[in-house]
């Protein structure tokens, strides 16, 4: 490559990164010592103030104010003992990143000293000035009384020299103004249906917690050719760029070999994570050149979700102490493999049982049929808010794209349960024959294997399959909260099992032994969710034709997607579980939209200066060094020579004329159509025409651009390529 281009490269690579633990150590030494967990409690609080802790953990009691002061007081002497200064209310506002504003323990008094202080009341509530933070017209601007309350079951954990208290984000009217507010919800949702439904089976169960097992997929760059991408540093994707060479095609990067630069970066993400108590275990090279996946260990939802927002703020943190960024967009690469984050869901009860796996017995594997019935019949159902729930302006380079599930929502679930499911759909209705319901129970329920051999028979390509003990919701972005997607799974879950306990019990009041009830009900969710389920090859043009027969929708863009969040069906749905009300439903798709078109608007206005500023006149001024030395070679040469040896370089003048031209119109016309669409009132109608108008010159523009990168000198490119980009480390 060009060194003069980027010349602080070299010094980046020869980055020594700093020596952030003692080789000596085990993560066993330091894991959860920065988190302010049980251990901790106990060596800093009472036992009645810990017991009631504990409580509101477990039972979701009330925190009284003289528990808290105790609890503050603790908490406070802990994180001093660990270095911290500053407290700060974290929380996961709209935008779909974290919040928080620092202040300090630090409290001068009026005799010139200084006390380090922290009350129960500033543990529990804050005011954050939050006018700025989105909240689709709930909440006015000029009020901006919102305030943030601690939420106590996930625990407070120092970061750097901050203690970060969890806390929910709520409008003084009520509303929720935050991701977490719903997601709480809908697992107490989940809990509480999942629970009565458990209960036909083991009067001992009385909680039950959805479980998430997430899986962060990012790029790492170079910071300095980072710094010279515009479109990376504006969009968090490249807008330009010829493919290179080598690009994916030799499936050598999965599974390989670390570099050694990026291994000393993962160790101190892995450090980080594990003094906050994020089980981060799995660590490894993806498909794409210079794409790499973490994943932790599962854990309840709720925590799992904040452990995931913390841990992306932990990758971009490390990333710029090895002179890295972490791109975490979706597709920051054309034609190479973008990154998701496979969401793995189950639920796991009080007694230790996941409901999802498959057991020894016949009675236990009724039961684990009846939630995984429960749980395709509930996608089959409301497929559409799955949809909404993964869509994003970035997530749709993805969907459809032959890399990621397509933008169509099935559930796989392997041979071996589709038999199990075929077999149970031929029962026959009402009460079933003694002999009947032996032979299904030896022979169909009792024979599901405890490990599935379709464990290692995944299929990549569906967006909800089922893997041996849960499913992965496998259609998720990299950019995402998991939030969004754990409340609208754990929501409709719930929902249907809400239902599915008052269809068997009324047809337990007809009569029915409540065996023969649940196998009844199951048959018929078996019969009614057929159409949902599809074993083949998700990305095949086949399968969109299957699924159109089927009435399956197809819904490629974000915009028409989030529309499925204010169908009368979905609200009634947010409102009869709980979740969200109307207000905040509507509010939140208001945000979503506006936040669609702002991207695109963003990223067209980048483009736009991109092949302005950078690209046209770097074409030009090779061109003219073409020209002047056809000029040059007119004058030297006799005229038979040089109409022979001229030929080429005249041709390339000219196709660098017209791609220069074709690029320039293009963003002509990008910004007519841009401006067409900022007149629009409705935030929908908005989304929608830039959608449908103004992303469609990106690839237009992009075409013309690759091909000049492709005849333009080295030297004079502006922008690092693809090349570099992808393989410098
Ligand atoms: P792999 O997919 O690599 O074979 P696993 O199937 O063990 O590995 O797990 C993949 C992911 O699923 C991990 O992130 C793990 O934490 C998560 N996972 C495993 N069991 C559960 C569960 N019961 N609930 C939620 N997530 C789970
Ligand atoms: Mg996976």
């Amino acid at each position: 490559m060009a060194q003069h281009r980027f010349q602080s490269l070299t010094e980046a690579t020869s980055h020594k990164p700093v020596n952030f633990s003692n080789p000596h150590q085990k993560s066993s030494d330091y894991y959860g010592s920065h988190v302010f967990n049980k251990k901790a409690m106990g060596e800093y609080m009472s036992k009645e103030a810990l017991d009631s802790v504990t409580n509101a953990i477990e039972k979701g009691e009330k925190i009284g104010l003289l528990v808290a002061d105790q609890v503050a007081t603790a908490m406070k002497a802990w994180s001093i003992s660990l270095g911290a200064s500053h407290y700060t209310h974290w929380f996961q506002p709209l935008t779909g990143s974290t919040a928080e504003k620092h202040d300090g323990f630090f409290e001068p008094s009026s005799d010139g000293f200084a006390i380090e202080k922290f009350s129960g009341g500033m543990l529990v509530q804050a005011e954050p000035d939050a006018s700025s933070f989105p909240n689709g017209g709930i909440r006015n601007t000029f009020e901006a009384r919102g305030y943030t309350a601690w939420d106590p079951t996930s625990p407070a954990f120092i970061f750097g020299s901050t203690l970060c208290i969890p806390t929910i984000f709520v409008a003084y009217t009520g509303e929720a103004l935050d991701n977490k507010v719903p997601l709480l919800r809908a697992l107490q949702s989940i809990d509480r249906a999942a629970t009565e439904v458990a209960q036909y089976f083991d009067k001992n169960i009385s909680k039950v917690n959805a479980t998430l097992g997430w899986e962060q997929e990012y790029f790492l760059i170079d910071e300095s050719l980072f710094m010279s991408r515009p479109d990376l540093v504006m969009t968090g994707r490249t807008l330009i760029g010829h493919s290179p060479a080598k690009g994916q095609q030799l499936d050598d990067h999965y599974f390989g070999s670390i570099p050694e630069r990026v291994m000393s970066y993962m160790r101190e993400v892995e450090f980080e994570c594990h003094k906050m108590g994020i089980p981060v275990k799995t660590r490894h090279n993806e498909v794409a050149p210079g794409q790499f996946e973490f994943a932790p260990v599962f854990e309840e939802a709720n925590i799992a979700v904040d452990h995931n927002s913390l841990f992306m703020d932990i990758l971009e943190k490390v990333a710029r102490r090895h002179l890295f960024r972490v791109l975490l967009h979706e597709k920051p690469f054309s034609a190479i493999n973008g990154s998701g984050k496979h969401n793995n869901w189950s639920l796991s009860t009080n007694t230790g049982v996941n409901l999802l796996a498959p057991g020894k017995t016949p009675k236990r594997n009724l039961l684990f049929l009846t939630f995984f019935i429960t749980a395709i019949k509930a996608v089959n159902d409301q497929a559409d808010l799955i949809r909404a729930a993964i869509a994003s302006a970035s997530n749709d380079h993805r969907l459809g794209a032959n890399e990621a599930p397509p933008a169509i929502i099935s559930v796989f679930i392997g041979s071996q349960l589709s038999q199990v499911l075929d077999e149970l759909e031929k029962l026959e209705n009402g009460k079933l024959s003694p002999e009947k319901k032996t032979d299904l129970k030896l022979n169909v329920v009792g024979k599901i294997p405890e490990i599935l051999l379709d464990n290692t028979d995944r299929n990549r390509t569906s967006p909800f399959a089922f893997t041996g003990n849960k499913f992965e919701l496998r259609a998720v972005g990299s950019t995402a909260n998991c939030a969004v997607p754990m409340t609208i799974l754990n929501m409709i879950v719930a929902d249907q099992l809400v239902q599915f306990k008052q269809e068997v019990d009324s047809l337990i009041a007809t009569g029915l032994k409540k065996e023969d009830a649940i196998f009844n009900i199951l048959r018929e969710y078996i019969k009614s969710s057929k159409d949902i389920r599809f074993e083949g090859d998700g990305y095949s043009k086949e399968w969109e034709d299957i699924a159109a027969k089927r009435g399956l929708k197809n819904t490629p863009d974000a915009p028409r997607a989030l529309d499925f969040y204010l169908t009368k069906k979905s609200i009634k749905l947010f409102e009869k579980t709980g979740v969200l009300s109307k207000v905040e439903i509507e509010a939140r798709y208001d945000i979503l939209q506006e936040e669609y078109f702002k991207n695109i608007q963003i990223e067209s206005r980048t483009l736009g200066d991109l092949v302005k500023n950078h690209i046209v006149p770097t074409a030009i001024r090779y061109q003219s060094v073409l020209s002047e030395n056809v000029n040059r070679l007119k004058k030297v040469l006799d005229e038979d020579v040089y109409a022979r040896v001229s030929k080429e370089q005249i041709d390339m003048i000219v196709e660098i004329s017209e791609r220069v031209s074709l690029a320039l119109s293009g963003v002509a016309q990008m910004t007519e159509a841009r401006k067409v669409a900022n007149k629009i009132e409705s935030t929908r109608d908005k989304s929608i025409a830039y959608c449908d108008t103004v992303k469609p010159f990106f690839e237009r523009i992009r075409y013309s651009v690759d091909k000049l990168e492709l005849m333009v000198d080295n030297e004079m490119w502006p922008l690092p390529k693809y090349r570099e980009m992808l393989y410098v480390r």
